[in-house]
């Protein structure tokens, strides 16, 4: 067609890194719409144009393939979204935000396969290095959305962010206010799912970045002493949670779990004389908490964010139990964490951070023996999702009721038996103490 083509951005990057990509970037210097069309018909498959945006994408291979023809843009102060026009493919690489995103391979017959790379983002792939091709002010004044791709791009690759380009994130922190909430989350949640989530979190915080998208993230950090007492800075205690769940799970919900278990303690710190610095409910208001930093950072308001509030609530069950560990406390714990009791005692694992490294593998060996009993308790009286053999219904048709307070203390009577292993888990014995409880009560029984 007598048009030059790249490959452009992250598949040529992920390939230098070794890491899988399956969508390509094609440049086009004309119209990228022309060309896909063009070659639609030529592999026979079918051609999705979106001609607002100048872009058109097919896939071919299971590969999905976008064309957009080479562009300059120009921004206005108050939107991330450009006004285009025409451009070279120096223009195209000029308006990507990092060198190593800026990288091109030709599909043209005199070169083909050969690199492009006029603003050096080789050398800084090779040096694990984040810059922006132009001066960093502009680049982040104009696309705001850019300081958080920068900071995920260390997170997720191990990468540091240029001197010179991190100080003008620093300087355009407040230029987040013109994203969507929608945006910035995908981002985050990107570091939350990176190796190292600890290095965008501290990044995001050194910017200045955290306190406007994530505030109560923001106030675990810092350290108050009275005399000798200090309590651990929760923001670093946080992110070492953080890392040490991420060695354990992808699940980006039991991380998230991990990034809010402590998120009240600002809230709830006290300092008593004798006991020193309190947390005390932390646990039951961070859970509270949840739904309002969920709904606050576009995160669902569905099972997951119920997933996280229950760790939260429960966080601290079972370091109680490491302690002192009873049948009861544990059918109680099972009863409570249902099929969430595996997360939750890899939540707690990842919450023993002391640096006292005899305290850590004493905490984690009392961990096994929680789960030990955990599962001989399970295999026993199968207590995970278990609903009392006597419920509600027998109850109220057995004695002839309507639901009331006597019903809803039997039947918690009976579930706390069986927890507290004062009868076992079966029917037989569950019927024979409503019986007994509804002879209490004065009941009379109007069927058998
Ligand atoms: P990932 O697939 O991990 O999100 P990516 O770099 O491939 O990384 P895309 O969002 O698919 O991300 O973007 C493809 C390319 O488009 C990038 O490599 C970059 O060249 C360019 N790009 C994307 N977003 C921006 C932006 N906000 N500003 C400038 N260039 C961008």
């Amino acid at each position: 067609m007598g048009v030059e083509a790249y490959v452009i951005g992250g598949y040529v990057r992920d390939h230098y890194l070794g890491r899988p990509c399956d969508d390509v970037d094609i440049v086009v210097v004309g119209s990228g719409i022309e060309v896909a069309r063009e070659l639609g018909k030529r592999l026979r498959t079918k051609v999705s144009v979106f001609k607002t945006f100048g872009t058109a994408m097919l896939h071919a291979d299971g590969i999905e393939v976008e064309f957009v023809g080479a562009r300059k843009e120009s921004y206005s102060p108050d939107s991330r979204k450009p006004a285009v026009e025409e451009g070279t493919l120096e223009d195209d690489q000029l308006r990507r935000d990092f060198t190593i995103n800026a990288l091109a391979w030709s599909l043209n017959e005199k070169d083909y396969g050969e690199l492009v790379d006029p603003f050096g983002g080789m050398d800084d792939l090779d040096d694990c290095i984040i810059r922006t091709p132009c001066d960093p002010d502009i680049t982040f004044s104009d696309d705001p959305l850019r300081m958080m791709r920068a900071i995920r791009f260390a997170s997720q690759l191990g990468f540091d962010i240029c001197d010179e380009t991190f100080e003008a994130i620093q300087r355009n922190a407040h230029r987040i206010s013109i994203v969507s909430k929608e945006r910035i989350i995908i981002e985050l949640n990107k570091i939350v799912l990176s190796p190292v989530p600890s290095i965008g979190f501290s990044l995001l915080s050194n910017a200045g970045l955290l306190p406007l998208i994530f505030p109560e993230m923001e106030r675990l950090k810092g350290v108050e002493r009275r005399g000798n007492n200090s309590h651990k800075d929760n923001f670093e205690h946080t992110l070492k949670v953080l890392d040490n769940i991420a060695l354990k799970t992808n699940d980006l919900w039991l991380r998230w779990a991990a990034v809010v278990h402590d998120i009240a303690k600002p809230l709830t710190k006290a300092y008593d004389p004798k006991l020193g610095w309190t947390f005390h409910g932390h646990e039951a208001l961070g859970a509270k908490l949840v739904p309002k930093i969920f709904r606050n950072m576009r995160l669902p308001l569905n099972e997951h964010m119920k997933f996280v509030q229950k760790l939260v609530a429960l966080h601290l069950r079972p370091i109680i139990l490491a302690e002192e560990v009873t049948d009861s406390a544990v059918r109680r714990l099972l009863f409570e964490a249902g099929d969430d009791i595996d997360a939750l005692m890899t939540l707690c694992e990842a919450d023993i951070t002391s640096a006292n490294d005899a305290k850590v593998r004493r905490f984690l060996s009392n961990f096994q023996l929680v789960r030990q009993k955990m599962h001989e308790i399970e295999e026993k009286d199968r207590i995970r999702n278990f609903q009392p053999p006597v419920d509600g219904e027998l109850i109220m048709k057995t004695y002839g009721l309507e639901p009331c307070r006597e019903v809803g203390e039997i039947k918690a009577a009976i579930k706390d038996a069986i927890l507290d292993g004062v009868i076992a888990n079966d029917y037989e014995q569950a019927y024979a103490l409503m019986e007994q409880l509804a002879q209490e009560k004065g009941l009379t029984k109007i069927t058998q």
